[in-house]
């Protein structure tokens, strides 16, 4: 009766071994390296999240909503319909320096608000960038050899972006934006 059976136990265990015997030999040839696969992984993972969160920086810029002189009425300006800055999403100027990442320094800086805009400055979210919109803030302009106005607010922040004129214009500012968006995405060094 038993030759009948066309596996046996001992025949089914045999050929079971030798599947065992295959399949291990079929994995040595791939020579899976788990470690370096996990590094490859890694290094991917890190290009893309990197790649992402510096395109999340550059396309949400959120500025300071003050202004010193008479610089900010540029600044009013540069809300108007015809500089359209919101088609770039440019206009999102919020009160508390909590919710801000952009500070427009726009007009002369006295020596005594000096303390009052570092304040401003520590207190916005990281990374921070400082855009010096005209002359005034950018060297002192007409008021360079005054006792109480700073030759520049880069002598008490880090400037990303200068922009020129007395008044400067808001189209100006429209492209010193575009330049930071460029330097926070790393595409350019400003
Ligand atoms: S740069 Fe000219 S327009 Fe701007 S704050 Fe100074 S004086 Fe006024």
């Amino acid at each position: 009766m038993a030759a009948n059976v066309p596996y046996g136990e001992e025949q089914f265990a045999n050929s079971r071994k030798e599947m065992d015997v295959l399949v291990e030999d079929s994995l040595k040839s791939i020579e899976v390296k788990p470690n370096a696969m996990f590094a490859v992984l890694s290094e991917a993972t890190k290009a893309i999240s990197g790649g992402l969160v510096r395109w999340s920086r550059e396309s949400s810029l959120w500025p300071l909503q003050f202004g010193l002189a008479c610089c900010a009425m540029e600044l009013m300006d540069f809300g108007s319909a015809r500089i359209d800055a919101e088609r770039r999403g440019y206009l999102l100027f919020r009160a508390t320096p909590r919710q801000c990442d952009v500070m427009i320094v726009a007009g002369w800086v006295t020596k005594s608000v000096i303390p009052e805009l570092k304040r401003l400055y520590e207190q916005m979210a990281k990374p921070r960038y400082v855009i010096a919109y005209g002359e005034c803030a950018t060297c002192g302009g007409p008021w360079y050899e005054s006792y109480n106005i700073i030759k520049g607010i880069d002598q008490v922040l880090p400037v990303d972006v200068y922009v020129v004129g007395c008044p400067p214009k808001p189209e100006n500012l429209f492209g010193a934006l575009m330049k930071l968006q460029k330097k926070v995405g790393g595409k350019v060094e400003v």
